[in-house]
């Protein structure tokens, strides 16, 4: 199956919102907060918006700015409270382009809202981490009713909230 940035980022996330997702459950439409972020990220970086779109093999991804330049891939993202999430989002990104045959690649994260920005690089470790989640992606998936629910703080601000605890 292809695995996408939006798989490895759920994934992080929360497991039974990827298999929502996978399954094409969506309630999205209904998050003012998802709406939000669409329109910070929209917003920014309009005159040098350069949005990368590619799949390789089974991997797909979708950078929001990609600097070939400096090989450095920008993502812009509304809050810094899923920074881990985001920041295995970028890492995926690396590494698929590593994958590619592009090497030296780094990422920046970037909170316009916040005028924050973080760093994110690739490593051993991290390539091993990301195969695993990889193989556990499809595994989570192909099960027939979604993983518990996770009882997080930012449960409330989910657009499946109704959906899980209601
Ligand atoms: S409400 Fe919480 S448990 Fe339900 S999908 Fe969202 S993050 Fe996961």
């Amino acid at each position: 199956m292809i695995i996408s940035g939006t798989h490895i980022n759920y994934y992080n996330h929360c497991k039974r919102h990827l298999w929502f997702f996978a399954h094409h459950i969506f309630m999205e439409h209904t998050s003012e907060l998802v709406a939000l972020g669409k329109f910070i990220s929209e917003s920014t970086y309009q005159r040098e918006k350069h949005e990368l779109h590619l799949i390789y093999g089974e991997d797909e991804i979708i950078i929001d700015f990609y600097d070939p330049k400096n090989k450095r891939i920008h993502e812009v993202k509304k809050s810094n409270k899923m920074e881990e999430t985001h920041i295995w989002q970028v890492k995926f990104y690396i590494y698929v382009l590593e994958k590619m045959g592009i090497k030296g690649v780094t990422g920046e994260i970037d909170y316009p809202k916040l005028r924050q920005k973080i760093d994110v690089i690739l490593d051993d470790n991290d390539r091993k981490r990301i195969e695993e989640i990889k193989e556990e992606i499809p595994k989570i998936i192909s099960n027939d009713i979604p993983p518990s629910v996770i009882n997080k703080s930012y449960c409330k601000n989910c657009s499946y909230y109704e959906l899980c605890y209601v």
